[in-house]
């Protein structure tokens, strides 16, 4: 493509900003990216308390964080944030050590089968799921990998493999199948309380593509990584260092592609482009509608984007920012694995004290509330369900600060991934002088949004 090439990047998250300086590092300068807030980073929000950073979305990180990595060297910094550490309560508020044999002697004929299963999903997604672990999901419905090895280096890996077409079964169904059930109880941590949905609704794909081997054993052994001034901070300082930072409070009013150009509206102004890379969500309400902007309100979507895009859910995933009385003060973070169960549905999962030796300071809460098959539980009855949960935990919250609903971890379900929605986007990529990025595409976290984009620009640019 011509280094000229002007290039539209809409959204100012991991996604968009990482396609800029992927762009930028190729010799395409001439892109711009629209962020319609007054800040970047998206679902990195990292708001000051008390001249700390507390963290309202991305928290964490693992070591095959690569993508964020060529972040943090093209803006010299580093994760530098304090240790994580987290313990475990039931559902009434005591402390729990789930995984240590000496505190459930009666449980340990079942810790040793689920180390037997761990150990042999471990070698079965190295042999039979051999390429299950590479960034997107191009050809899993088809029995085939095509990408790059989630290693330093990123070699390009092409192979055919029918039995990935497994990974689009629901993660319990893919585990049943492979005789690993017990394999849960360790995935599910990372997973359902991260606010990545049920097990029973969700393909394994998603699972196993995020909760790589590899990454799942970094999470039991919390070998993690976290950034003092927050998550935010690595997209302020690629911001700050790209040589077209994001234009904020940019609102687009329409995207009208015809005759090889794109025509976009932003704040009453239409700005000419060549291509136009989404990271905003590619959602399309129908009948999953929630109030989020779908495409359809500002794109002029065509038929077999609103046929792919209206198959696009969700999660809800609801954060509370709180304080607590000193005497009422977490000693850690906790899980509540009690309540990472669909029949839970709207109850405290898991919640983060974020230093260690600062009593006053924000403890952040997370809940789900909706489920492929049940109703969704209003976001009013959600939060006051966490408050009362915060009080079963004997940590009430005196104060909330800050909360926010986030459109989260959009997916397909099983039957659409398994028709091979992503194969159909993926040939739909530039037919529009559109390309389709962002969490959708690959995963909901910061790693995966930003290596689906470095290999959006390796392979379209
Ligand atoms: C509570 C929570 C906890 C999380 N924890 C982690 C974690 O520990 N580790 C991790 O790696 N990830 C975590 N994540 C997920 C991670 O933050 C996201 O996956 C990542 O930010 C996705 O990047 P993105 O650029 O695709 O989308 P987003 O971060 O959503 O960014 C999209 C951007 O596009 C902008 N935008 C949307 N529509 C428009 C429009 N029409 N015009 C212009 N701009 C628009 C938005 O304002 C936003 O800035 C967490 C998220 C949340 C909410």
């Amino acid at each position: 493509m011509d280094k000229n090439t002007r290039i539209c990047i809409i959204g100012g998250g991991p996604a968009g900003l990482s396609a800029g300086m992927y762009l930028e590092q190729k010799g395409y300068e001439n892109y711009t990216i629209l962020e319609r807030l007054d800040r970047v980073g998206g679902k990195c929000w990292s708001p000051h308390y008390n001249g700390r950073r507390y963290e309202m979305g991305a928290i964490m990180g693992v070591p095959s964080y690569y993508a964020v990595e060529d972040v943090e060297k093209f803006c010299g910094i580093t994760h530098d944030g304090p240790k994580l550490n987290r313990n475990y309560k039931n559902a009434k508020g005591d402390v729990i050590e789930p995984f240590e044999p000496k505190k459930n002697i009666l449980k340990i004929p079942r810790l040793l089968k689920m180390k037997k299963q761990v150990k042999k999903l471990g070698e079965l997604l190295e042999t039979k799921y051999k390429g299950y672990d590479l960034n997107g999901h191009r050809g899993v419905a088809e029995g085939r990998y095509d990408g790059y090895a989630c290693t330093p280096g990123r070699e390009r890996v092409q192979g055919e493999n029918p039995n990935l077409k497994d990974l689009c079964l629901p993660f319990n169904k893919f585990c049943e199948i492979n005789g690993v059930e017990l394999t849960q109880d360790i995935w599910i941590g990372p997973y359902t309380s991260f606010g990545y949905g049920y097990f029973d609704e969700i393909p394994a794909a998603y699972v196993l593509k995020y909760l790589d081997f590899q990454t799942t054993m970094n999470f039991v052994k919390v070998n993690l990584w976290t950034w003092k001034e927050g998550t935010q901070y690595i997209w302020e300082q690629l911001n700050a260092h790209l040589k077209n930072p994001a234009r904020l409070g940019s609102t687009i009013e329409k995207v009208d592609r015809r005759d090889g150009k794109v025509y976009v509206t932003v704040n009453g102004v239409v700005e000419e482009y060549d291509k136009i890379i989404v990271t905003a969500p590619l959602h399309i309400p129908g009948k999953r509608a929630d109030g989020q902007k779908g495409m359809d309100e500002y794109f002029d979507v065509r038929d077999d984007e609103k046929e792919l895009f209206s198959k696009i859910d969700y999660e809800r995933y609801d954060v509370q920012a709180v304080l607590t009385k000193p005497e009422d003060h977490p000693e850690i973070s906790y899980y509540v694995f009690d309540n990472m169960v669909k029949e839970k549905l709207g109850h405290l999962m898991v919640y983060y004290r974020r230093w260690k030796d600062e009593i006053d300071q924000v403890i952040t809460t997370y809940a789900l509330r909706k489920h492929k098959d049940m109703e969704e539980i209003p976001y009013e009855t959600c939060r006051q369900m966490v408050q009362d949960d915060l009080k079963t935990m004997h940590n009430p919250a005196k104060e909330v600060i800050n909360e926010w609903s986030v459109y989260y971890f959009p997916h397909v379900f099983s039957e659409d991934y398994s028709a091979g929605w992503y194969d159909k986007v993926e040939a739909m990529q530039d037919k529009y002088d559109t390309f389709y990025a962002g969490e959708i595409m690959a995963f909901g976290d910061m790693d995966e949004t930003a290596e689906y984009s470095r290999e959006l620009v390796e392979r379209f640019f």
